[in-house]
């Protein structure tokens, strides 16, 4: 393998993509901030859960092509390209996305670059950012260093992240040049047959913009006509399945529910609205507002088919939680709609016990305040009112007598449309649904 590969800023995404770099055979050297992060790693420990990733690392460990360190001179000199991974979050009280973590990359990188090298955003970052980058990658890198930039947005799914590195739909990259070009199709040509869409730095930023904001308006869709169907006492779930033999809608991401969340969609959309109103193209996503009032909307409606079932109010009332993480098979609970849900009705006088199979460690760090099963049937025991947020596969298949025998009465909202209505209510349950009758 002809390139030794850097990834900088190991989270969700760049834990993975390192991993799996190594996998296809690069030497790869981790890079982040958070040195307890970067113990866990080379001791082989993976501080997130994503499903089939721990194997991969530990491959690489014990192969010697991977491993991780905090320091920036030594991932200088070792890199032929750097991936830069870092986080951009959503910045306090505003839409736009803070990047000053990729500031702060690019600035602690820079200086040790004094050979050619090529440095690959793939963060989700404003349109801009990239160009913005380059100049300050070529201001402080030594002089006369060969310090190139590319943009290489990153489309895995939490969850299926392993496969979706592996195996991605398709491969974009912005670049300005041939020899980036070339290094980065040598870089992924282990990967096979994939679609490769090579443009400039721009349209690669904005090719991620766009396809989180597409998928969220999807979701979001489907939840509006769940308003709808709520009204017209339509079922929603029928509607979907119906949509969904049509070939130009397709049924992926037209389920309706509590909506989305994580670390991706909302904050995504939301930077994506604040940096068009900076280019002055701030009308051509009015329709985004919506698709996150929309979105946040099924969250409050969430709770009122809750308090309902607990006769009007939460005071007095224990309610039983299935889910915390904000889609199943993640440990992932920033800006979970489960989570929300839950801290929302506590907060309104409810007693609220939450179960989650894999989130619970990092929801007991964030909201010490809240109680914790330690099993479905744990959170649910003595319960008036049981929800479910997350669609985790132990959930779906619980067994509806079984859990009726250890609540205090047989009644739950489906918040994610998971759940076989006729058997629960064969069971004697009052079971409530998003956008069902
Ligand atoms: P994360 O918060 O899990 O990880 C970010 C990591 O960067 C942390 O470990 C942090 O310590 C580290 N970091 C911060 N500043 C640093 C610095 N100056 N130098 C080195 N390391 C630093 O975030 P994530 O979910 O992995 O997302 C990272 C980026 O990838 C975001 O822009 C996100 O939008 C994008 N993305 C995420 C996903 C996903 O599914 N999580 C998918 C596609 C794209």
């Amino acid at each position: 393998m002809p390139y030794r590969l850097t990834v900088i800023g190991t989270g969700y995404l760049g834990i993975t993509h390192a991993a799996c770099m190594a996998d296809l055979g690069y030497e790869v050297l981790g890079l982040d901030i958070d040195a307890e992060k970067v113990r866990c790693l080379n001791d082989g420990e993976l501080p997130i859960h994503e499903p089939g990733l721990e194997p991969v690392l530990r491959r690489g460990l014990e192969s010697g092509r991977l491993r991780f360190t905090t320091s920036y001179e030594e991932a200088g000199a070792f890199g032929d390209v750097h991936f830069v991974c870092v986080g951009t979050p959503q910045k306090k009280g505003e839409y736009a996305a803070d990047v000053s973590y990729m500031d702060a990359a690019i600035d602690s990188l820079a200086p040790y670059l004094d050979r050619e090298c090529l440095v690959v955003g793939k963060s989700t970052v404003p349109v801009g950012t990239a160009s913005r980058l380059a100049d300050r990658l070529t201001a402080l890198a030594p002089a006369g260093a060969q310090a190139e930039l590319a943009w290489n947005p990153e489309f895995l799914r939490e969850g299926f992240a392993v496969q979706d590195t592996l195996h991605p739909d398709r491969i974009v990259l912005g670049v300005r040049t041939e020899r980036a070009e070339k290094v980065l199709r040598e870089i992924y040509e282990p990967l096979g047959e994939v679609p490769m869409v090579v443009t400039d730095f721009a349209t690669a930023e904005l090719v991620k913009s766009a396809a989180n904001s597409f998928l969220a308006t999807k979701i979001s869709f489907i939840n509006a006509m769940a308003e709808v169907c709520e009204a017209a006492h339509a079922d929603v779930q029928q509607l979907s399945l119906a949509l969904s033999y049509d070939d130009r809608i397709g049924g992926r991401y037209l389920n309706p529910g509590l909506g989305f969340g994580g670390g991706c969609l909302p904050k995504d959309i939301r930077a994506f609205m604040a940096r068009a109103g900076e280019l002055g193209a701030d009308q051509a996503l009015t329709f985004l507002r919506e698709v996150d009032a929309i979105n946040m909307r099924r969250r409050a409606r969430m709770v009122d088919l809750a308090r309902e079932l607990a006769g009007g109010s939460f005071h007095g009332c224990t309610v039983g939680v299935l889910g915390a993480a904000f889609k199943p098979n993640s440990d992932d609970i920033r800006d979970s709609p489960a989570l929300d849900v839950a801290l929302t009705i506590e907060r309104q006088g409810g007693k609220v016990t939450v179960y989650d199979p894999i989130a619970l460690g990092n929801v007991r760090k964030a909201h010490p305040e809240l109680a914790f099963g330690r099993s479905a049937v744990d959170a649910v025991r003595g319960a008036h009112v049981v929800l479910l947020l997350t669609e985790w596969k132990e959930f779906v298949d619980l067994d509806p007598e079984a859990l009726g025998s250890v609540v205090a009465a047989r009644k739950i909202v489906d918040g994610r449309n998971a759940l076989n209505a006729e058997a629960w209510r064969s069971a004697g349950w009052h079971y409530r649904a998003l956008g069902r009758p």
